[in-house]
């Protein structure tokens, strides 16, 4: 069943934002949307970013057999520690990491969320570069800490200089850095982020997190942060189980860092937050990483055929490291993100205007997206377009972009 058929008899949302009226709301919450994209029934769903690939038979009977032991003893609060799931996502990860250096919660999201719980802040600030994914301003406000946000170059990539000049003026306690980058799929240099490291140790001290959710869909040769982890206390590099290992259903992100700041988050986090069905599905998932990862091979692969036929179309297409791209040459990009969906094709309306992002699915929906979009292309209004003329102005790195311009 669809996600859209799942909600059953259930109203939708409102969609009407919360009014203040009768609710002694919090001011910065009033009028505000919440979070999602819309989970629509359409027969090719490639808005999301997810793995189009189900978990194999095998995986789902060892995941079956996994929580039914756990459910035996569900009148237990679960495993407070996780300890064997931790224990098997550092094994996961290699690079001499034990689990006291690995911190798990329920999606990456809830990992970075309780990052600004324990090191944003009233007060404080936190700094990322957009365009980039829009929960980092969302938890950001949600931990009142102030926000602030630099400028990515026209390729997508941080400009160091300004980033060190935004690092000192406003002393951040926390940078965010995707890499691979959503919406564009931009993966940074090692030379970024140890710059970054170094700029915010000079300006007093914050931590940065480099987001790596997309990071086994790097291509070969794109290095992980992962590598600068050794001695280094104020790293902290996020992943997530709900992309490349075909998991976005059990909620499980994760972090990898020194075990000081492990210790802070422990601090802010619920109770026994993480379920013991999470943490028993989450560890007989990573038992069959080499399976699920062999799935990852294809959507690359897939990805860089999306790649190179967008590019043969004579549209601009960033580089991605990760299981979707970014395309623009659109100048109305909502008529033709309604053009696909009404030939039953849903991508994501996201990014500079003029530009959708498409997420890499199974070679019959790729199939399906490219004789969509020729169609779309051909109906004439959106028309192609290889300039980037329509990207806001990338030369003040302190000008956020408008409304609406974040990856969701
Ligand atoms: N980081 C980035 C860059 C993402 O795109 C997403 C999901 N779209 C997440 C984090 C969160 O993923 P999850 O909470 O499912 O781990």
């Amino acid at each position: 069943m669809s996600a859209a058929g799942a909600v059953g008899a259930v109203p939708a949302p409102s969609g009407r934002p919360v009014a203040a009226e009768r609710l002694p709301l919090r001011p910065e919450l009033v009028g505000v949307q919440p979070y999602g994209a819309p989970q629509l029934d359409v027969a090719v769903r490639l808005n999301v970013n997810e793995n189009p690939y189900p978990p194999p038979p095998e995986v789902v009977s060892d995941v079956a057999r996994s929580v039914a032991e756990a459910a035996a003893v569900l009148n237990r609060y679960p495993d407070r520690e996780a300890s064997q799931l931790r224990t098997a996502l550092a094994d996961y990860l290699g690079h001499g990491l034990g689990p006291e250096q690995v911190w798990a919660a329920n999606g990456s999201n809830e990992v970075m969320l309780q990052v600004l719980q324990a090191f944003g802040g009233p007060g404080r600030t936190a700094l990322s570069f957009t365009p980039t994914y829009s929960m980092y301003a969302e938890y950001a406000r949600t931990t009142s800490t102030e926000w602030v946000v630099g400028q990515r170059r026209s390729d997508f990539g941080i400009d160091v200089e300004a980033a060190r000049r935004l690092v000192h003026e406003h002393r951040p306690s926390v940078v965010l850095l995707a890499s691979p980058n959503n919406p564009t799929g931009t993966a940074l240099p090692l030379a970024t982020v140890r710059a970054l490291l170094e700029a915010t140790r000079s300006a007093g001290g914050g931590v940065v997190v480099v987001d790596e959710a997309y990071a086994e869909f790097r291509r070969a040769g794109t290095p992980s942060a992962l590598q600068l982890l050794g001695g280094e206390q104020r790293l902290l590099v996020t992943r997530t189980m709900s992309k490349a290992f075909a998991a976005a259903g059990v909620r499980l992100g994760y972090v990898a860092t020194a075990p000081e700041v492990v210790d802070a988050l422990r601090v802010v986090r619920l109770p026994y937050h993480l379920s013991a069905v999470t943490q028993a599905a989450a560890t007989a998932l990573l038992a069959h990483a080499d399976t699920l990862l062999a799935r990852v091979d294809d959507l690359r692969a897939e990805r860089d055929r999306l790649a190179g036929w967008l590019v043969g179309l004579g549209l601009p297409v960033a580089e991605s490291d990760a299981n979707f791209c970014l395309f623009g040459g659109l100048p109305d990009r909502h008529a033709a993100w309604q053009g696909l969906l009404d030939r039953g094709v849903l991508v994501r309306e996201t990014g500079p205007d003029g530009w959708l992002r498409v997420s890499v699915g199974t070679p019959a929906e790729m199939a399906a997206f490219r004789t969509a979009l020729t169609g779309v292309l051909a109906a004439g209004s959106p028309g192609t377009r290889s300039d980037q003329t329509d990207r806001p102005d990338q030369t003040d790195p302190s000008v956020p972009l408008p409304a609406g311009l974040e990856a969701t």
